[in-house]
């Protein structure tokens, strides 16, 4: 992968701007940097890179990039009439283009709300979106995205609380990293135009993972949130329905489910 691969490969999607890196600290630091310039980074602006030292999940949890063998990159989408009421789903606009990616390449993927993309059970990708604000007005968000490609991108077992896997074990041949971020972009810009639609919600929630299963989430709490996963609301909250039968929202929070045991 380099920048002449890249801008080929994207050539057909209309991007705001392309900044690529052999090596960098995050692409999403990189992403908000730039935007944050004079003149700033213009709507679907695109950092890349080959490796990540310091990649960040949620709660400043660590990302692994290792060189040569992922997929890293951070979108800059700028507020719009569409995104400001949409905010909240974000982070599915993300996942689900993710997952179409992977179901157009023959996978079965899932979405481990909010922000992780499963295959067989097993992490392959994880998403996170961060925000810019003028006071109380949206400026921008960063969509900060890392995917493992190849074998060669699976972080070590000792080193993850849930199992990881990559592209190249599931579908058993390595695919085109360039190929595999020009569907997703392409994906992306699809829904994003559709925000704001129940054909969104519906499509992100016919992703879920555990559906109709018991799950636990922990919003914030050591003591989980335990119920059937129903869905989503139209905010992109979790719905769950709980042992007396009443529906539980979940709205934020570190929540990460886990079928229950
Ligand atoms: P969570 O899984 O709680 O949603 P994040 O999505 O923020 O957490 O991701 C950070 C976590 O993901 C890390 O704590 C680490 O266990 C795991 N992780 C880091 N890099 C990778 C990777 N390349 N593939 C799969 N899992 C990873």
């Amino acid at each position: 992968m380099n920048e002449n691969s890249l801008k080929k490969a994207l050539s057909k999607l209309k991007l705001g701007g392309l900044r690529y890196f052999d090596s960098i600290g995050s692409t999403n630091d990189e992403a908000l940097a730039w935007a944050a310039t004079e003149g700033g980074a213009a709507d679907l602006s695109l950092v890349v890179a080959d490796e990540q030292t310091q990649g960040r999940g949620r709660l400043n949890r660590k990302w692994f990039t290792p060189k040569g063998s992922a997929l890293a990159f951070s979108l800059i989408l700028r507020s719009s009439e569409t995104l400001r009421p949409n905010l909240s789903r974000t982070v599915g606009l993300a996942a689900l283009s993710i997952a179409e990616s992977c179901s157009k390449n023959g996978l079965t993927p899932s979405i481990k709300w909010p922000n992780d993309i499963l295959i067989n059970g097993k992490k392959l990708a994880g998403i996170l979106v961060e925000t810019v604000w003028s006071g109380d007005e949206l400026d921008l968000l960063v969509i900060g995205v890392g995917i493992n490609v190849f074998k060669s991108s699976v972080p070590p077992v000792d080193l993850l609380q849930f199992p990881a896997t990559s592209l190249e074990d599931e579908l058993g041949t390595p695919p085109n990293r360039e190929e595999v971020l020009s569907s997703i972009l392409e994906a992306l810009i699809h829904w994003r135009a559709r925000m704001g639609t129940d054909e969104f919600i519906k499509a992100w929630e016919n992703q879920l993972a555990f559906r109709g299963q018991q799950v636990q989430t922990f919003a914030g709490t050591d003591v989980p949130v335990v119920g059937e996963l129903l869905g989503l609301e139209p905010d992109g909250s979790l719905r769950l329905l709980d042992k007396h039968r009443k529906s539980i929202v979940v709205r934020f929070g570190d929540v990460s489910l886990r079928p229950d045991a």
